[in-house]
């Protein structure tokens, strides 16, 4: 196994409060240590053991790989039009997935994995080094099992979103809907799944839909997550939380019972906040949740309607400039957050053990993520402990 020394790093993120300052457990004129895949050592430059190779960072900052918790990247078809006409003036609704649902129905699994892979390669240059994605553009079993079986070719953290809404072919029958996804769709998909999520939303699925389609989800062995409250008050929260999901995302209109909820459970509660850019909706607040305890991660949400972004520094900014949080709180929350929300415990943090993931910024701290918006300042990735943006 070869080992390589990460050296002269001005600042150093480490998501481990043993190893520095603060949560972050920051460590300045820092060094990291990977051995293999795996970080050996994380620590001041000037302690650091002797290794195979070395890389100077010189004077710039290094944070953990973001861990993307949320995207649906399996799909086909492009939104541009509805973007416009929104950006125009109309509200945006949940029926707009259905466009996409047609074209990622009429395209062949080369296209569709084409297309994941490109923006997969596009965040990946944007240090996000570990990523969810997950199916709902299908809506048929054939479609769903084949969006998630690509999807798995990619990565670990692949999620059965059969219940994103009700399919167009049962306009008039929902509860059959629910039947064939929480049934024989459900039975076609768990496979290739660790997750099932349900869009808990008017429009799209109510409380007992969305109960019925994660506990058969459990049932089968995977791990609930929820859209929830994202559009409008409703139940999805406290059913996250409930049901013990690993993460409530969107939460942007919460009462005082679903704040309390989520502090007392084990579900993170996972901002979007390109989706509430790129529909002008109002922000979830995130300042308010981490007063009352509750685990927050940031995550893009990208997809074709909603949020067409694949950049977390883009909702690292966003989170800053108009939820509520500092800029050391949306770093974790887009990278330990992130983890939680994915109950992993390896990665979203540079520490011995934890899986060699690592950003490099163009800068000499993290803030200048959000103090920098729009700014490309992430100039080298490892994965895995390769480096695989130069
Ligand atoms: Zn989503």
């Amino acid at each position: 196994m070869t080992t390589t020394l990460v050296t002269n790093i001005a600042t150093l993120v480490t998501n481990d409060p043993a190893a520095g300052e603060g949560p972050l457990g920051l460590v300045q004129d820092a060094a990291v240590v990977m051995d293999g895949d795996t970080v050996a050592w994380a620590g001041p430059a000037a302690h650091a053991p002797a290794a195979d190779t070395a890389y100077d960072a010189a004077g710039r900052a290094v944070v953990p790989g973001f861990v993307d918790s949320h995207s649906h990247l399996v799909f086909a078809g492009d939104r541009t039009a509805e973007f416009n006409a929104r950006m125009s003036g109309r509200a945006y609704s949940a029926g707009g997935i259905r466009t996409t649902v047609a074209a990622t129905r009429a395209a062949t699994d080369a296209e569709l994995e084409a297309n994941l892979t490109r923006y997969l390669d596009e965040a990946l240059r944007q240090g996000t080094t570990t990523f969810e994605t997950k199916s709902g553009y299908g809506l048929t079993v054939e479609d769903e099992a084949r969006a998630l079986r690509i999807a798995a070719r990619h990565t670990d953290e692949v999620t059965y979103l059969g219940a994103h809404v009700v399919s167009p072919d049962y306009a008039d029958d929902p509860a059959a809907y629910v039947a064939l996804v929480t049934g024989e769709m459900l039975d076609a998909c768990a496979p290739y799944a660790r997750w099932v999520d349900v869009f808990c939303e008017k429009g799209a699925f109510d409380g007992d839909q969305a109960r019925a389609v994660l506990t058969a989800g459990k049932a089968k062995g995977l791990t609930p997550r929820v859209h929830a409250n994202q559009l409008s008050y409703g139940p999805g929260v406290r059913l996250a939380v409930e049901l013990d999901a690993a993460s409530a995302d969107h939460c942007t209109h919460l009462t005082p019972d679903d704040v309390d909820a989520l502090a007392s459970g084990n579900t993170v509660a996972t901002l979007l906040p390109g989706a509430e850019f790129s529909t002008r909706a109002e922000w979830p607040d995130a300042r308010r949740l981490l007063d009352a305890g509750v685990t927050v991660a940031l995550s893009t949400d990208c997809n074709p309607g909603s949020s067409f972004t694949s950049s977390m520094a883009f909702c690292i900014a966003l989170a800053v400039r108009d939820m509520g949080m500092t800029p050391d709180e949306a770093l974790w929350s887009a990278t330990a957050g992130g983890a939680a929300a994915l109950r992993r415990t390896d990665i979203g943090r540079i520490a011995p053990g934890a899986r060699a993931d690592l950003a490099l910024l163009d800068a000499p701290s993290h803030v200048h993520l959000a103090y920098r918006p729009g700014v490309p300042l992430v100039s080298a990735v490892w994965r895995r402990g390769v480096q695989v943006v130069s």
